[in-house]
């Protein structure tokens, strides 16, 4: 039942023949095409399994030993996947930086996966070589704004890249680091460089004990993976408390300069243009400073607020990210493209030569291949992706997406600070908040101690845990939660609520629910009666 018999005339059906248009999977199709958000409303988490139990549905090992027809399995899709999945399109959905996108991306992508090309030579993407070279001038032009003759010069010339598109953030965050190490162990007469004999070559040439990066504590994971990967050791990640949630220029200059008395090197300054925590930005403008001071490589990370710069409201809050040498920015986020779009951007246009690679039988010398200068090998057309959304919203459009978003943030700031029973953690600069559940009578006692009641905010904690795990559980809405230092708990770090309003659809309404929807869960715990009953 449900298996198709083996044959190669079988197999090339698989290949060339479309779904009869009553097949289940004809339906499928149909359907998301005629209407995404009831699609998903249909079928996805329609069952509320916990993980455990849906590991049971693929808990088998062996690979199928003979062919299932398409239709079947599609009906099994739906069932066991579809059905389980996270309806990341719903506005109550605004726990992460994944949300609805718009609907042309649907059929984009059946004919990204129709053309199939391969950006990583030419031979196998023509056209999409110079698109995504132009697209990569673009944000370029948003970031540097250097004049008409660099845009010339550089955008589709065969020995520079303006940067380099990649799956995302973590790869672009690598790239960058890569190049600067790279450029800052570079061939001498005695040495070949860091490319070719190596790191331990190189530290021993140059007379490095170590070599760090220096970003704050809100730095992201992918900057860790980044040093151990380039064989600096997760050690060297060296990062900075930051009660204020932005990375102290000051600091990050007092220990850049004692890590080289030391005889290391710093490699780079990654500053942050908006926290994946908090939403917060680095001083870029102080920290550019610094890394000339330290004669280093300046890096920043603006995978989450880097399309903040549609807004001529708010691309001032990213004063200095253009005197940075390399950006990262994802367009699958802010930029509401699907997943697997991320790009570095690199000031000069020379860099990426730190990194190129020739091969003999494609990535020749002289030749246009993008995977010369790229970590990954064969990747996809996603930059049409990126080069149809610059197009349909324009730099308005995304600019009233922009603007959009952090007003719904200051709105939801208002309601959870208007509200007895909560506490904001941290005010939004970008659309992100944080905030917690605290009863009004534990508040107001809290603010009248002296010292910070650590036994008080171990039970805000566990409160925080509990509601966020049973609202997630309960399925209709979503909001995440991290621990944080802040400027009132400095010390100690509290668990909050975190809040990403990405989602254009979501509304006043959807955020009034999520906050009643909080309180309700909060009411049946017994450590919020018992905090209840605290003396204020
Ligand atoms: C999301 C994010 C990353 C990682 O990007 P991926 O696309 O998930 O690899 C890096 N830095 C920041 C600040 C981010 O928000």
């Amino acid at each position: 039942m449900g298996t198709a018999e083996v044959s190669l005339e079988y197999l090339f059906k698989v290949f060339t023949l479309p779904e009869s248009k009553d097949s289940k999977l004809a339906q499928i199709e149909q359907h998301l095409s005629d209407n995404l958000a009831d699609f998903l409303s249909q079928h996805v988490v329609t069952k509320v399994n916990s993980l455990s139990q849906i590991e049971k549905s693929f808990a088998e090992y062996s690979v199928p030993e003979s062919p299932e027809f398409v239709s079947k399995h599609a009906e099994d899709l739906l069932d066991k996947l579809v059905a389980n999945s996270v309806n990341t399109y719903s506005p109550s959905f605004i726990g992460h930086m994944t949300s609805a996108l718009p609907y042309f991306h649907l059929p984009l992508a059946k004919l990204l996966v129709g053309l199939n090309q391969n950006l990583v030579k030419i031979e196998t993407s023509k056209a999409f070589t110079p698109l995504e070279r132009q697209m990569l001038g673009m944000m370029h032009e948003l970031v540097y704004k250097q004049p008409a003759d660099f845009y010339q010069s550089y955008l589709h010339s065969a020995n520079h890249a303006l940067g380099a598109f990649c799956s995302g953030g973590t790869i672009a965050n690598i790239t960058a680091l890569w190049v600067a190490r790279n450029k800052a162990m570079p061939a001498t007469t005695q040495f070949r460089g860091v490319a070719q004999e190596g790191l331990a070559a190189g530290m021993l040439h140059y007379g490095y004990k170590k070599m760090g990066i220096i970003s704050s504590k809100r730095g992201h994971y992918s900057l860790s993976k980044a040093v151990d990967l380039l064989g600096l050791g997760r050690q060297q990640m060296m990062t900075i408390d930051c009660p204020s949630q932005r990375l102290s220029a000051e600091k990050a200059l007092a220990l850049g300069k004692q890590f080289q008395a030391e005889g290391n090197k710093v490699l780079s300054i990654v500053g942050i243009a908006g926290t994946t925590e908090t939403g917060h930005i680095d001083p870029l403008d102080e920290l550019a400073d610094v890394a000339e001071e330290l004669g280093c490589h300046f890096h920043v990370d603006a995978a989450w607020g880097g399309a903040t710069l549609f807004s001529k409201e708010h691309n001032r809050l990213l004063k200095g990210i253009e005197r940075a040498d390399s950006v990262t920015m994802d367009a699958h986020k802010q930029m509401y493209v699907p997943m697997g779009a991320g790009m570095v951007l690199f000031k000069n246009p020379n860099d990426s030569n730190a990194v190129r690679h020739h091969a003999q039988y494609i990535l020749r010398e002289g030749s246009k291949d993008l995977g010369a200068t790229t970590l990954e090998g064969s990747r996809n057309g996603m930059a049409m992706m990126v080069y149809a959304s610059l197009h349909i919203f324009g730099r308005q459009g995304y600019e009233l997406l922009i603007n959009q978003s952090i007003e719904k943030a200051k709105i939801f700031a208002r309601m959870i600070q208007s509200h007895p029973d909560f506490e904001l953690v941290t005010s939004p600069t970008l659309s992100l908040l944080t905030y917690r559940l605290n009863p009004q009578n534990v508040q107001t006692k809290m603010k009248s101690q002296a010292t910070i009641d650590e036994a008080l905010n171990k039970k805000l904690d566990d409160l925080t845990v509990i509601v966020q795990k049973q609202q997630r559980e309960a399925g209709k809405s979503f909001v995440s939660r991290t621990r944080l230092q802040t400027k009132t708990y400095p010390e100690q770090a509290i668990t909050v609520f975190r809040v990403v309003l990405a989602n254009p659809l979501t509304t006043e309404t959807d955020l009034q629910n999520i906050l009643d929807e909080q309180i309700a869960l909060a009411g049946n715990t017994h450590i919020w009666q018992k905090l209840c009953q605290q003396p204020s």
